[in-house]
């Protein structure tokens, strides 16, 4: 299958192709992101999207079962015994009204896609599992990310339970402090190497590139373009559930990128091969407290601009925040990032598109993930910045109240237990200790526990008074 798909520069002007079998992730040309390519014309093309519905007559075969190899039609880069899954992308899109109503759409207009339901509980199985096949397929011993958590969680998880002989040994580099409990208790649990490293994120992500490189381990992080190939398939299920409809708009949180990279790469392939007519428009929502992309692509116009992006531009800005000591700083751990490694794909994304980017603080993407939790879907901090971002998307007219919007719930609830207790929090301390001193102002839709003496009579007069 090797010269069916193969690796290839993103840059137009360069174009350089690389061996699919390749795990350096680099161009060797010019040093810019790799992309998976495929020769379509040489390759079994479903002639239309409904073709995908019979797969679910096959479900005793693990690899149609999966919520993302069964569209390996559209990522066709490994052998079907090759393949890896754990039953991932058994996810949910669920129309939802009150939020609807939140944001200021009309009904029916809004639905959520829950990611939470992944064998991991975050959007990133999809990823992962390719990935991982790609490992298998390159014969690695080792897999390594480093993770602001949920890539650790999920190759954790891969490795563990993705069998082979030898299993592949997770390694996972997190930074200090700044991982949820829910997060590292997975790494943890499911048996992989973890080393904590003195600095943040994007310390960890340096490191791990140059330790993966010296010793031969094969690197899991965004910049690996096969678990973008899996990542398209979040979107394909979307257009599923909306019967092949392509929403006006999906909006999703944006923090390495990686994600909507992958659902710009899915529409655009989807439209030349003549599977779909247009793409939706993708807006992104960074946290406020780490903004990069809004930043360059609001304030400073940055582009991808057919491939030619405004590269001295975009490293000055970078210098400048380094020379600024600029740290992202954001409750919204899985979006907590200054360097968003998929940048000019994501450019690129929201160029073929016609995407927006925008920005929500702290406070806001809480009482979002609290209205998004009222209507019964768990969702973590980073991944309520979807709805956030709507709401402030629809004030400023940029998203119509009649347009149909998907909203990618990246993570489940329970990864951050921490953020939801002390939002919700009867106790001032705890809520000011957590939330108040990284200013978030109040909990708008908080559901304070009551306390009530141990007394039956008191309790009775309470529920009463309360339910
Ligand atoms: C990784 C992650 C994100 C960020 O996704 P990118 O593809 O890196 O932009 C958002 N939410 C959650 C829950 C995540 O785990
Ligand atoms: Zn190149």
């Amino acid at each position: 299958m090797a010269d069916l798909a193969f690796q290839r520069c993103i840059d137009p002007s360069c174009r350089a192709t690389v061996d699919l079998a390749d795990t350096s992730f680099q161009c060797p040309r010019c040093g810019g992101l790799l992309d998976v390519a495929y020769d379509w014309d040489r390759l079994p093309v479903p002639k239309s999207l409904a073709h995908f519905e019979t797969k679910w007559a096959n479900r005793s075969d693990p690899l149609d079962f999966s919520g993302v190899w069964r569209f390996r039609e559209l990522f066709p880069f490994a052998p079907d015994p090759t393949i890896v899954t754990i039953g991932e992308g058994q996810t949910l899109c669920q129309r939802a009204d009150a939020v609807a109503a939140y944001c200021g759409m009309n009904p029916g207009q809004v639905y959520l896609q829950y990611e939470g339901m992944n064998p991991s509980g975050s959007f990133k199985d999809n990823g992962m599992t390719a990935a991982f096949t790609h490992a298998r397929m390159t014969g690695a011993r080792r897999a390594a990310c480093a993770s602001t958590g949920n890539t650790s969680a999920s190759l954790a998880v891969y490795c563990a339970a993705g069998g082979g002989d030898p299993p592949l040994r997770a390694v996972i580099f997190i930074g200090s402090g700044k991982i949820s409990y829910g997060k590292l208790s997975q790494a943890l649990e499911h048996g992989a190497l973890t080393v904590q490293i003195a600095g943040d994120f994007d310390d960890a992500l340096r490191q791990v590139q140059d330790v993966s490189r010296r010793l031969g381990i094969y690197l899991v992080n965004s910049v690996n373009p096969f678990r973008l190939e899996g990542q398209k398939t979040i979107m394909l299920r979307v257009l599923e559930a909306l019967r092949w409809r392509v929403p006006d708009w999906v909006v999703v949180p944006g923090g390495n990128l990686g994600n909507v990279s992958s659902f710009g790469k899915a529409f655009i392939e989807l439209q030349d091969l003549g599977l779909i007519d247009r793409p939706p428009r993708l807006a992104v929502v960074n946290a406020a407290g780490a903004n990069t992309f809004h930043q360059l692509h609001g304030r400073h116009g940055l582009r991808w601009n057919g491939g030619a992006v405004d590269r001295p531009r975009l490293s000055a800005f970078m210098t400048a925040m380094d020379a600024a000591g600029g740290r992202a700083d954001t409750l919204a751990s899985a979006i907590e990032i200054n360097r968003p490694v998929n940048l000019p794909k994501a450019l690129r994304a929201l160029e073929r598109c016609g995407g927006v980017v925008c920005e929500a603080t702290d406070g806001e993407i809480l009482d979002a993930k609290a209205k998004v939790g009222a209507g019964g879907l768990g969702c973590e901090p980073a991944s309520a910045a979807s709805v956030a971002g709507l709401l402030k998307l629809v004030k400023e007219g940029v998203i119509s109240k009649d347009e149909t919007v998907a909203c990618v719930l990246t993570g489940h609830v329970l990864k951050d237990p921490d953020a939801t207790v002390a939002y919700h929090a009867a106790d001032p301390a705890v809520f000011e200790a957590k939330l108040g001193k990284r200013g978030v102002r109040r909990a708008s839709f908080a559901n304070r526990a009551v306390q009530v003496p141990n007394d039956l009579a008191e309790i009775v007069k309470a529920i009463e008074l309360y339910a």
